[in-house]
């Protein structure tokens, strides 16, 4: 049976790219008699509200969906924990105390996340009274998978190449997980087979393939859907943002009446969809 999920970050309110990614995963497992899931992604302890939350299923509701919700990524703290243990245990992790300006004035090389971490603390004792997090030395992931592919219904056959990211964190400083390693697991534990989001979040799929692997996880499916631009042809972001979810709920408007039209490809004004 398929499942999908829609995973939103309760750091700010949901917009319209959040409610078509929501409508393309609850209608994928609708079409197939799957199962959609609500999952919160609250890891994020500094910038979480948790009263977003709340606001998110009105959201849903408003739009006319229905889903199961599964628990929020906060009460799972000890899941993320233990496979760190796991891979640390492999000898695929190290600790590293370097702050983002340290890291900034190395003048690395930029990846997909922004500046890629140039390995300093690699295979060195870093000073314990630091904070540290903990990275996966991607090099020796690598060779300890060998090749491995994933499957996109949309984009095909891609081989997981989690290299231009560097050796990413995967335990943050102040957070038992980074979200790449927290919502690999989480797919996994809520038995999601395929995971349906943005195609700005594609080349992080490399990095949960290897994970996947590595900790001998269930391999599921993706969607990565077209995202939703404004005027200026970026996509929609909830800092920068038109009216949200929320507003247009409160304002009156008719929920599903814009669901369906999200379906239908009649986007509002001054929205348009990305080339895949
Ligand atoms: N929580 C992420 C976000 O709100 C989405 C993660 C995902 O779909 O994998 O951007
Ligand atoms: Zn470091």
């Amino acid at each position: 049976m398929v499942v999908t999920r829609f995973a939103p970050s309760p750091n700010g309110m949901l917009h319209l790219g959040h409610a078509y990614s929501a409508i393309i995963a609850h209608d994928l497992a609708q079409e197939r008699d799957g199962r959609f899931l609500l999952r919160i992604e609250d890891i994020d302890g500094a910038r979480s509200r948790p009263e977003l939350a709340d606001e998110f299923r009105c959201d849903l509701e408003w739009l006319g969906l229905e889903w199961e919700e599964v628990p929020a990524q906060s009460t799972r703290l000890e899941s993320y924990t233990a496979a760190a243990r796991q891979l640390q245990d492999a000898g695929l992790l190290y600790p590293c105390t370097c702050t983002r300006s340290e890291i900034a004035a190395l003048e690395p090389r930029t990846g997909p996340e922004g500046l890629v971490y140039p390995g300093t603390c690699k295979g060195k004792s870093v000073d314990e009274s630091k904070p540290a997090a903990l990275r996966l030395d991607v090099e020796k992931a690598m060779s300890s998978v060998g090749e491995i592919v994933w499957e996109d219904e949309i984009a095909g056959t891609a081989v997981a190449d989690p290299r231009p990211f560097g050796d990413i964190v995967l335990v943050r400083k102040k957070e038992p997980a980074s979200y790449h390693l927290a919502a690999t697991l989480d797919d996994a534990a809520d038995g999601v087979t395929l995971v349906t989001r943005g195609s700005d979040l594609f080349s992080a799929t490399h990095i949960h393939r290897v994970l996947q692997e590595l900790l001998e996880l269930p391999v599921p499916k993706w969607h990565h859907h077209r995202l939703l631009l404004d005027e200026s042809g970026e996509k929609l972001a909830k800092r920068r943002d038109s009216a949200s979810l929320a507003d247009r709920r409160k304002a009156g408007e008719d929920g599903r009446k814009l669901a369906d039209s999200l379906r239908s490809g009649n986007l509002p004004a001054g929205i348009s969809l990305s080339e895949y």
